[in-house]
C-alpha cells in the first residue's frame, strides 16, 4: 500500500504502476472485489493519507458544495451545512448502504466504481453537478452526466483521479425529492425530481433515474413534457380517454433509463417501478405527498 502525501504523488504513483495500481479510498468496493478475485492490483494508493482530501465545504458566495475524494457518505449525512443547504443530499446519503459502509465508503469512490445500483450518481444529476479529475497531464472538469459510461465504467482514464465533486445549489424556488426502492442491499431503483413552480404551474422540471439500467440518466423529454403544466391537473386522476401526463412522462423516463434484467428483477418490472415512482416522487417534491423516510440502517 502506498501512502502519498500530495495529489501529485498519488497521480504519479498511478502513472508509474499503470494497470497494476488502483486508488484506495474507503475500500468497501475495492477490497470486496479483490477478495473475490474479480480485481487484482499489485499497488494500492491510499488517497486518505493526502491531507485535506476529506474537505467538505459549502461556498456561500458561489452557492456550491465541494466534496473532496475522501469525504464519506456519513460525513455528508451528518453535516449540518449539507442538511441546511442540500437537504435532499443529506437525506439520500442517510439511505446509502448501512452505517458501517457509510462510515468508510466515500461518495467519490461510489461514483468511480460505477456499480449500476447506486444512489449518488442519480441524485447528483438533479443538480447538474460536475467532477474534477487530475492526471499526469493536468486536470479537467467532467459534467456528472458524462462521468459514468455504463456498468463499472467511467470516462476516467488510467491514472486519473477524481479530486472533487462540485454541486451547485438549487435556486430558492426549487423543490426536490429523491426516493429509492429495493429489497436487496443496494437499490433496485433510485428516482429524483426537482421542480420549480410559478403560479401553480411547472416552470422547470428535472428528472433523474438510476439503478434500473446501465447508468443513471436525466430525462429531458419528460422534463419538457411537464413544463407549463398545472400541478393540480398533473396530480389529478388519469382521464378515461388516455394515460395521464405523469404516466407518459414515466414511460419516457423508463425508456431513457433502459431497464435491464438482473437479480433485482426483470426489465418490465423495473419499467413499471419507474412509472409508479415518477408520480410518487413528483407528488413529494411539490408537497402533495408526505416525504418518504430513508430506509437504510
Ligand atoms: C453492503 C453494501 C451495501 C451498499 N449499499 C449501497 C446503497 O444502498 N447505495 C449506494 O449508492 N451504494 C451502496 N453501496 C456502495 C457503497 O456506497 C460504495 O461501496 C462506497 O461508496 C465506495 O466508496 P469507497 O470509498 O469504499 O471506494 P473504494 O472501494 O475505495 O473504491 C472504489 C473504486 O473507485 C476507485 N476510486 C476510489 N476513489 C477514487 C478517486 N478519487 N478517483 C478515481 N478512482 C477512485 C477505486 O480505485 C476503486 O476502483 C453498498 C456497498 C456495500 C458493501
Amino acid at each position: 500500500m502506498h501512502e502519498p502525501e500530495t495529489v501529485a504523488d498519488a497521480v504519479s504513483l498511478l502513472e508509474q504502476h499503470g494497470a497494476e495500481a488502483a486508488l484506495y479510498a474507503g475500500g468497501t468496493e475495492l477490497l470486496l472485489a479483490m477478495k473475490e478475485g474479480l480485481l487484482r492490483y499489485g499497488h494500492l494508493v491510499n488517497l486518505k493519507t493526502v491531507p485535506g482530501l476529506d474537505r467538505l465545504e459549502y461556498h456561500q458566495s458561489a452557492h456550491e458544495l465541494h466534496i473532496g475524494p475522501a469525504v464519506t457518505h456519513r460525513a455528508l449525512e451528518l453535516s449540518p451545512e449539507v442538511a441546511a443547504q442540500f437537504p435532499l443530499i443529506a437525506k439520500a446519503e442517510a439511505s446509502v448502504a448501512n452505517v458501517r459502509v457509510r462510515n468508510v465508503g466515500t461518495l467519490c469512490g461510489n461514483l468511480c466504481f460505477a456499480e449500476p445500483h447506486s444512489d449518488p450518481a442519480a441524485f447528483l444529476l438533479l443538480y447538474d453537478a460536475r467532477a474534477e479529475a487530475q492526471g499526469s497531464s493536468g486536470s479537467r472538469t467532467i459534467p456528472l452526466d458524462q462521468l459514468v459510461l455504463g456498468p463499472y465504467e467511467t470516462c476516467l482514464e488510467e491514472g486519473e483521479m477524481l479530486t472533487s465533486v462540485s454541486v451547485p445549489q438549487f435556486g430558492p424556488e426549487m423543490k426536490a425529492a429523491y426516493q429509492k426502492f429495493g429489497y436487496h442491499q443496494r437499490p433496485t431503483l433510485g428516482l429524483g425530481v426537482a421542480v420549480r413552480l410559478e403560479n401553480g404551474s411547472v416552470a422547470e422540471a428535472r428528472i433523474a433515474v438510476g439503478s434500473v439500467g446501465p447508468k443513471p440518466v436525466r430525462v429531458p423529454e419528460a422534463e419538457e413534457l411537464l413544463g407549463g403544466k398545472d400541478v393540480g391537473d398533473l396530480l389529478g386522476t388519469a382521464s378515461q380517454t388516455g394515460p395521464s401526463v405523469l404516466d407518459v412522462a414515466g414511460r419516457m423516463a423508463a425508456e431513457a433509463a433502459q431497464p435491464m434484467d438482473d437479480l433485482h428483477g426483470a426489465a418490465d418490472y423495473k419499467e413499471h417501478l419507474v412509472r409508479v415512482f415518477l408520480e410518487r416522487v413528483f407528488a413529494e417534491a411539490v408537497g402533495a405527498a408526505p416525504a418518504a423516510q430513508p430506509s437504510a440502517a
